[in-house]
């Protein structure tokens, strides 16, 4: 291993549109790697920048089926209406626009580059910050996901005999990614997120725990809304990376979604910038060779914030906390002022803070005795 780190990035990323009224904004992309660029941390002789490459047809069939595949190239040849509700293709969360099935490949193809980087390449750690479309399934999209870049990327490195540990830290399970890997045992899947008792995708419970070869290798954290960056930090210690350090993957892959901040629009968690810095240094420090992905973040003031940081984090150079100017100025132009890269300390009001530490607890101690046991892991309390 090196101790390069890559970032795979393409101005291609912001190029399309959800349309006007989705929440979810593309130039977020542009924006993260602007940050970046005006932070300097894209110069260091030990970062690589990569020009993202496209996904073949050949991987994304290593998950996706061939008919949801051509239906998804069909519909995104012209930009007339098209809809397929059975594959969740052209309703107002998951739109097909011209050049859509194109898009999605590149996005799709960061990861396996990211992951390639990495296992080939011997970086010591990579960011693919155009994937993490954990929602989208074999034959169907979901939550504003097309293709599930982490299964196919996961895909290609179980081809090769490796074992993955996949933790998503986004607000919303990464059911996509559990399902694919349900019945597996060389992915232990983990996801912390926002209970889906009335929350998208209304999965992820602490007893969805695998099947068949795979009981015992899904893992979920449902947190209780209001959850802060306290709350999130305990989950991480106690159980993320004993789960990491018990199953000692050949790769690391993490789904880093900005939308646990408080600010997020979409989501009702508490995290400030100082949890995406937290699981950074968590996931650096595991020693494992480390592919980040991106994910969800309905502000794309958040998105570049957070993963300027987790970037800074994962290459080892700090920043200063004021933005720089240009950058002031770019958002200022979208009416959306900044002067701080950081969040200033958050805590969720007593009442909140109290339920989710007891459904903390209750979960962790459910984990520890059905869990724990199979990865001979002992409880840390
Ligand atoms: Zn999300």
């Amino acid at each position: 291993m090196t101790d390069q780190f890559a970032l795979i990035y393409s101005s291609r990323f912001s190029d399309y549109s959800y349309g006007e009224c989705h929440p979810f904004k593309v130039d977020r992309y542009r924006l993260t790697y602007e940050l970046m660029q005006q932070y300097q941390l894209l110069t260091p002789s030990h970062v690589k920048q990569v020009e993202c490459p496209v996904a073949s047809e050949e991987m994304l069939r290593d998950f996706h089926r061939q008919d949801y595949l051509d239906t998804l190239k069909s519909f995104s040849l012209d930009d007339d209406v098209h809809a397929n509700f059975f594959y969740g293709l052209g309703d107002i969360e998951n739109p097909v626009f011209k050049g859509l099935y194109d898009w999605s490949r590149l996005m799709c193809g960061g990861t396996i580059e990211a992951v390639r980087q990495v296992v080939e390449e011997g970086c010591r750690a990579s960011f693919s910050m155009a994937g993490g479309w954990h929602h989208a399934h074999s034959a169907r999209a979901s939550g504003f996901s097309y293709l599930n870049d982490a299964v196919v990327a996961i895909a290609q490195l179980l081809k090769q005999g490796k074992r993955v540990v996949y933790v998503d830290i986004d607000a919303h399970h990464g059911d996509g990614v559990q399902q694919a890997f349900y019945d597996n045992d060389q992915v232990l899947t983990v996801s912390i997120h926002e209970n889906g008792k009335d929350f998208y995708p209304y999965s992820g419970f602490v007893d969805e725990v695998g099947t068949g070869q795979g009981y015992g290798y899904s893992v979920n954290i449902p947190l209780v809304p209001h959850s802060d960056d306290l709350i999130f930090e305990q989950a991480f210690t106690r159980m993320i990376l004993p789960l990491i350090q018990g199953f000692a993957p050949d790769v690391l892959v993490t789904q880093m979604g900005a939308d646990p901040l408080r600010t997020d629009p979409l989501t009702r968690l508490e995290c400030t910038t100082a949890f995406m810095e937290y699981a950074g240094r968590g996931f650096l420090e595991t020693g494992i060779p480390w592919v980040a992905i991106g994910g969800g973040g309905y502000d794309r003031l958040n998105v570049a914030r957070a993963w300027t940081l987790l970037w800074s984090t994962m290459i080892g150079v700090p920043v200063a906390d004021e933005i720089p100017a240009p950058f002031k100025k770019t958002m200022l132009s979208l009416d959306e002022p900044c002067d701080w890269l950081r969040d200033p300390p958050h805590m969720a009001a007593p009442d909140d803070f109290s339920r989710a530490q007891q459904s903390l607890d209750k979960n962790i101690s459910i984990i520890e005795r059905q869990i724990f046991p199979l990865l001979n892991l002992s409880a840390r309390g």
